[in-house]
């Protein structure tokens, strides 16, 4: 097999295999590299705000839902939301990306591969050495991209389990008193729903939001499953998305909500930004221009949740408002 690449793209999770499309039938070679078997599933809750209006999905695979059920301290809103909110299963989603881009002869995918080593120019892997011209570090939250660029992480962490098909609404839960400026979903998907709390772990551990979350799971009658639970960090923190001639993207760049951990459409937003500027230097990248700016206002507004339990009501007080708006959805990425 030939060593040498023009991109060698680290990971396929969403933004690896968003970014790896925009090469698709070019003269530039790729490199997919993924260190699982299968391409897609990932500790996730599947959830697309507005943000993921500008992707399409198959239908058959996406549920869309125009209607949140929000709980705050126990009391339930219902909002009609502007743009509705999607689920997706990770599976389904991995498996779609990658549908567009398998068969193009510039592509090459190698899974079970896991890179070990970044050199410049050069990475080590679990199948041998290959040379790259440009690298995109789309590794996700615990990116060894992101560690070679010697880049600080900030991690929030999300706590889940896959439930049965028990409701047909999307809900989300919120008390200050009981998660600070964490929260608990289910989101429903086709053939399962998704249940699981969202933490920042300065706020409680992990042992503490389990605790939480089987208790919430019992009060509600929903602890008749016992499927297993998982976890995952969600690193929030951006720095940059281009070093030179190498690339961050998606959860690697910290391009999640700081706010409410969703990730997918940042990652497929900023992949497929850096794969456009790695084709042509000039591009501007103006979508990822936009992400950034909602992710300063997310800076600043948990900056002010972080403050105290008083204004973390406050917040959860005027979002319940403001949620209902076109701008405040599409400025705040919700
Ligand atoms: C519990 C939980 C619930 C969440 N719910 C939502 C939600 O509802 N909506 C939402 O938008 N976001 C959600 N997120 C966040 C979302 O999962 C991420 O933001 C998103 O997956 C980021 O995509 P990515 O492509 O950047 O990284 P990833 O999806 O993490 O993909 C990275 C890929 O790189 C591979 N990889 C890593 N290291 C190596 C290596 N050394 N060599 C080779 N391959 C490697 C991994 O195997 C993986 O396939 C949730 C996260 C968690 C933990």
């Amino acid at each position: 097999m030939r060593d040498k690449f023009d991109v060698i793209i680290i990971g396929a999770g969403p933004a690896g295999l968003k970014c790896a499309e925009q090469f698709k039938n070019s003269n530039i070679s790729v490199l997919l590299i993924e260190k699982n078997k299968v391409i897609g599933p990932k500790v996730c809750a599947g959830g697309l705000t507005s943000l993921s209006a500008v992707f399409d999905f198959p239908d058959l695979k996406a549920r869309a839902f125009e209607k949140l059920i929000f709980y705050f301290a126990s009391k339930k809103h219902e909002i009609d939301l502007v743009y509705p909110i999607r689920t997706i299963d990770r599976y389904d989603l991995g498996q779609y990306l990658l549908d567009k881009i398998k068969d193009c002869k510039n592509i090459r995918i190698l899974k079970k591969t896991t890179v070990i080593q970044i050199k410049e120019n050069r990475i080590t892997t679990s199948r041998g050495d290959f040379y790259y011209k440009c690298l995109v570090g789309a590794d996700g939250s615990s990116s060894l991209a992101r560690k070679y660029l010697g880049l600080k992480s900030e991690l929030s962490v999300g706590l889940c389990y896959k439930a049965p098909k028990i409701t047909d609404n999307f809900v989300v839960y919120a008390s200050p008193k009981l998660l600070g400026s964490g929260y608990i979903w289910i989101f429903p998907h086709k053939n399962y729903t998704h249940i699981g709390v969202y933490f920042h772990p300065e706020v409680f551990s992990a042992k503490e939001a389990k605790e939480i979350l089987d208790d919430f799971l019992k009060k509600n009658n929903y602890s008749y499953f016992d499927n297993k639970l998982e976890a995952a960090p969600i690193n929030f923190f951006y720095q940059g998305c281009v070093f030179k001639n190498i690339f961050l993207i998606g959860d690697a760049a910290g391009l999640a909500s700081e706010i409410t951990g969703e990730g997918i459409s940042y990652a497929l937003i900023s992949g497929k930004e850096i794969g456009r500027k790695i084709i042509n230097p000039d591009y501007k990248m103006p979508a990822l221009k936009e992400i950034l700016k909602i992710k300063k206002r997310q800076r600043i507004a948990a900056g002010f949740v972080r403050k105290s339990f008083l204004f973390q009501k406050i917040f959860l007080y005027f979002s319940l408002k403001l949620i209902r708006i076109k701008w405040f959805q599409k400025h705040f990425g919700f």
